[in-house]
């Protein structure tokens, strides 16, 4: 298991690195591939040696090497989580294809979702439709016996959010409705521990954000709730099935 570890480590930072550029770019209609990165300051081109993963924001202490404008954490943040993700998927699912597969490519796109819904409050289809396509490919190339199970949590998800969506429960849209699709074809019967998470994470934050900023204000704040699907569903990819089989085991 170790020796994949590294590479592991090493291919989330450079995909992290191009999903920041996804999270900024894929929302606003400009091209993934081109031109290179600039500072917004002064739109300086990022040299190959100042867009190495982390370090060369840990080495340019956050700031722009010709203007000195600060450049986020986020963008290390996101490429270490990213890393730390994929290295957790290959450590935990090693011995079984489809699961690898499964988990890198679902990293690969709740991370851009979840930055994207924080920042803009969307859930583009741009993702959630080629995430969706892909999971059943993999299921189907790779282990068709799966495959039913995957589209029967998928739909399932998408009926058990659908509904609330409808009836616009506070804060729900129609991008929840298909990442939580999503997220079924990703983890299969492991779904439903993944959605209970988001929704006790997201009523969580709902009455944290009430007790901070009290009730009438606290109402108003439009909590998106794509990163607690994200989170749960993470949760649930690695822990869900010892989870639905520690609850099946209770009967
Ligand atoms: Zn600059």
């Amino acid at each position: 298991m170790a020796p994949a570890l590294a590479p592991a480590a090493l291919f989330g930072l450079l995909i992290g690195s191009f999903l920041n550029v996804v999270a900024w770019r894929l929302p606003r209609g400009e091209s993934l591939v081109r031109p290179r990165s600039k500072c917004p300051g002064c739109s300086t081109q990022l040299k190959a040696y100042d867009n190495i993963p982390i370090f060369s924001w840990l080495l340019l202490r956050g700031r722009c090497r010709g203007c000195g404008e600060s450049i986020s954490a986020r963008y290390p943040v996101v490429e270490a989580i990213t890393a730390g993700l994929y290295v957790l998927v290959v450590a935990l699912k090693w011995g079984d294809a489809l699961q690898i597969a499964l988990g890198l490519v679902l990293v690969t796109f709740l991370v851009p979702i979840a930055v994207i819904d924080l920042d803009l409050k969307i859930i583009p289809n741009k993702l959630t439709a080629p995430a969706a396509v892909l999971a059943v490919a993999l299921g189907a190339v790779l282990e068709p016996s799966y495959l039913p199970e995957q589209l029967i949590a998928g739909f399932g998800a998408l009926l058990f959010f659908y509904l609330p969506a409808l009836i616009h429960a506070k804060g729900m849209g129609m991008g929840d409705v298909k990442l939580a699709a999503v997220l079924g074809l990703y983890l299969g019967r492991a779904v439903a521990p993944g959605l209970f998470i988001a929704l006790i994470l997201g009523v969580v934050a709902g009455a944290a954000i009430i007790g901070l900023k009290g009730i009438s204000e606290g109402r108003r704040t439009k909590v998106p709730f794509g990163p607690f699907l994200a989170l749960g569903g993470l949760v649930a990819f690695f822990a869900g099935d010892a989870i639905v089989n520690g609850y099946l085991d209770r009967f």
